[in-house]
């Protein structure tokens, strides 16, 4: 287990709280209907949760990575949807800018964003490998074409950053989602994180000025890797959340089966002993996800290793402690709408989103 320090206990502690009250009591509702609650993002943004680790300068909570994580975390424990959307809006498109933006830029797309709590999002993903999203040199600015594909919160989002070829090399564009040339596509019908929704770009004769290119030509590549650093570890803390409601559920529900008039299912020792396997298994995936959040904060080297490392061991041991849980209710859980069958479903994307687990054994393999 992670010795949090004071501050962080205090941090853990005022989330609590807030999910307590305002998330959890119909998050399985929300989940099961598609409903995103806008009242409730809104409660987010007062909490500066859609901005963690940003400078109060440009009004965010300016707080150390364990925190954050913290936060995300617990977000996770009682709605994965939600911490979904806040770890892109926080580190695929806040932190970028903040890392790469001009000043003009960050008072646009950061500051005054972060301010009012607009949502931001990132567009890398295409239907073919080979990208064929375009930026084109055009006078003094630029023209894009192209598609991008499963994009979250593509429907409610303002921003997004755009990741684009332009000639022989690449950039990363912010762009306006609500500007013409943009067309967002239908909502998907997702496996799982149902209370927020992904969607398609399609880009036709976008029309963009130097004052919106992030940094500068062949970027582009390592503005995606300086976000990813961090989101590795924040898939890691989110599915760790959901991994931990799935066994406290079975937890739960094995001391309260019966099994005949004598014994419950707890009472089984084979069940006891691997409740007490998946337990141990816990405190050691929340020992690598907030050892790995300190060290960022250590500034260590080699980031990309370290992140890489915790978002594969983390989510593909949550994945499997999620789907031992679910056995524990036999065909109930098999159910639509209970706690267990949305653990279930939302658990399943996190071995893929932010690099798919053997992607991230390439990377790490890299470092050998
Ligand atoms: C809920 C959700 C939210 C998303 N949000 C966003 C978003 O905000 N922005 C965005 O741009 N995209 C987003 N995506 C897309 C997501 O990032 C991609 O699905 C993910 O990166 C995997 O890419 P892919 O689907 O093209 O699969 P591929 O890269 O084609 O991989 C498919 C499979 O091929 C195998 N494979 C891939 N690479 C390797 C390798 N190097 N070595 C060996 N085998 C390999 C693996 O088995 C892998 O699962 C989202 C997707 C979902 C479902």
């Amino acid at each position: 287990m992670y010795l949090m320090n004071d501050r962080q206990r205090d941090v853990l502690s005022a989330v609590h709280d807030f999910v307590s009250n305002e998330i959890e009591p119909e998050a399985n509702y929300r989940n099961h209907h598609g409903i995103f609650s806008d009242e409730i993002y809104r409660k987010l943004v007062q909490y500066h949760y859609h901005s963690l680790i940003i400078d109060r300068s440009y009004d965010g909570a300016s707080l150390d990575l364990v925190s954050a994580m913290l936060i995300l975390n617990r977000i996770a424990y009682s709605d994965a949807s939600l911490a979904h959307l806040l770890e892109t809006n926080n580190f695929g498109f806040y932190l970028p800018v903040q890392i790469f933006g001009t000043e003009q830029q960050k008072e646009t797309y950061l500051l005054k964003a972060a301010r009012s709590g607009e949502i931001g999002t990132i567009a890398f993903t295409e239907a073919e490998k080979t990208p064929s999203t375009v930026a084109v040199k055009c006078g003094n600015g630029y023209k894009i074409n192209g598609s991008k594909t499963m994009v979250t919160c593509a429907d409610i989002a303002k921003y997004a950053l755009l990741y684009c070829k332009l000639d022989e090399q690449d950039a990363m564009f912010i762009i306006d989602l609500k500007s013409p040339g943009i067309a967002i596509g239908k909502n998907e019908h997702t496996m799982g994180l149902n209370s927020i929704h992904i969607a398609d770009l399609t880009i036709t004769d976008l029309e963009l000025t130097e004052a919106e290119l992030l940094s500068a030509p062949g970027k582009g590549q390592e503005i995606i890797k300086r976000s990813m650093e961090i989101m590795r570890i924040s898939n890691a803390a989110v599915a760790l959340g959901i991994a931990q409601r799935a066994f406290d559920e079975a937890l739960s529900y094995a001391k309260l089966r019966r099994m005949d008039d004598t014994v419950t299912l707890f009472d089984m020792q084979a069940v006891k002993y691997e409740l007490a396997v998946l337990k141990a298994e816990l405190d050691m995936l929340h020992t690598e996800t907030f050892n790995t959040a300190h060290l960022f904060d250590c500034r260590i080297d080699q980031q990309m290793l370290f992140s890489s490392i915790t978002k594969y061991v983390v989510t593909e041991k949550a994945k499997e402690i999620v789907d031992k849980s679910f056995q524990y209710f036999g065909g109930s859980a098999y159910i639509k709408g209970t706690t267990i069958e949305r653990s279930y479903r939302d658990i399943r994307i996190f071995t893929i989103i932010g690099g798919v687990s053997e992607m991230l054994k390439w990377s790490i393999s890299r470092y050998l």
